[in-house]
């Protein structure tokens, strides 16, 4: 099997989509027939909901249980925390349970890299491993950027905060620098665009604001209520409302993902 990419999706603002289009992006990678697991590394718990599991705090195995594992030095086995989703992919929940993992982490040796081990510890089975960031730019978001090969942005189209982008890109550009040289951002996209915002000038204007320092995607994610549907449908876009608009857009952010999975293989493949 090709090399596993993993992906973080991220922004410290919440409500921005993220959760959202980890379900969707899952969905439809797995759709295009790739091996795909969803990590929720939010101590909400909003994907494990999301993808069926209504009580995400009353599961005995998540991903805060795994971590613990890692941090406790326990050698990693089976990963009875794997679940499977009805729509073909893998996901591990997460629960609150996290929230004190993050907390312990200070004290913690090698603290940036547990979520990377254990992502190291599952990821061969997989195509793609995505990770729903919770929204700060705390341990667990430096967790889950030093186990990415790059990170994808959802932003908000009604707001374009210049500092939250200058403060998340400053967090990447660090992580680069001082514990995964690898990370890269794969590109900011727009979401929840209505009528007054979802013009082409708005991408433009992204592109202008931000397009120097980073990749913009084209694809730009519809508000519609569809979407909003989905987070207690147990259904990706793809199954709840497979022609409307909102499925056709991710439906172009899928293959965006996977043409920047590509462009990486591809130049990995050049540099042997
Ligand atoms: P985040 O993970 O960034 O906090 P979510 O994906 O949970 O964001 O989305 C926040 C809320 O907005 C959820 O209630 C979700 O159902 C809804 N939502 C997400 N994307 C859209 C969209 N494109 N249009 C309308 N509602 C959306
Ligand atoms: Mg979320």
């Amino acid at each position: 099997m090709a090399k596993t990419k993993v992906i973080s999706v991220a922004n410290q603002k919440g409500g921005v989509g993220k959760s959202t289009s980890v379900y969707n992006i899952g969905a439809g990678l797995a759709m295009s027939g790739k091996k795909v697991l969803l990590v929720d590394v939010d101590p909400q718990g909003d994907l494990t909901k999301m993808l069926g599991l209504r009580k995400p705090h009353d599961l005995p195995l998540t991903l805060g249980n795994a971590m613990n594992d890692v941090i406790s030095g326990v050698p990693p086995g089976e990963h009875p925390e794997i679940r499977h989703h009805h729509e073909d992919f893998d996901f591990v929940p997460g629960n609150r349970t996290l929230s004190a993992v993050e907390t312990g982490l200070v004290n913690v040796m090698s603290r940036e890299t547990v979520l990377r081990q254990y992502v190291d510890s599952v990821k061969r089975d997989y195509d793609y491993v995505l990770l729903d960031c919770r929204p700060s730019l705390g341990m667990l978001v430096i967790n889950a950027l030093s186990a990415s090969d790059y990170v994808l942005v959802p932003v908000q189209a009604d707001y374009l905060a210049a500092e939250d982008m200058t403060e998340l890109l400053g967090t990447v550009q660090s992580i680069k620098r001082q514990i995964n040289p690898r990370l890269k951002i794969g590109g900011v996209f727009l979401t929840m665009a209505n009528e007054t915002n979802f013009r082409r000038d708005t991408v433009t204007a992204v592109k202008e604001n931000f397009g120097k320092h980073l990749p913009v995607l084209h694809t730009v994610i519809p508000a519609t209520v569809r979407l909003a549907e989905i987070s207690t449908a147990d259904k990706s876009i793809f199954r709840h409302e497979p022609r409307g608009r909102a499925a056709d857009a991710y439906r172009g952010l899928v293959k965006e993902v996977l043409e920047i999975g590509e462009k990486q293989r591809g130049k990995s493949a050049e540099c042997r």
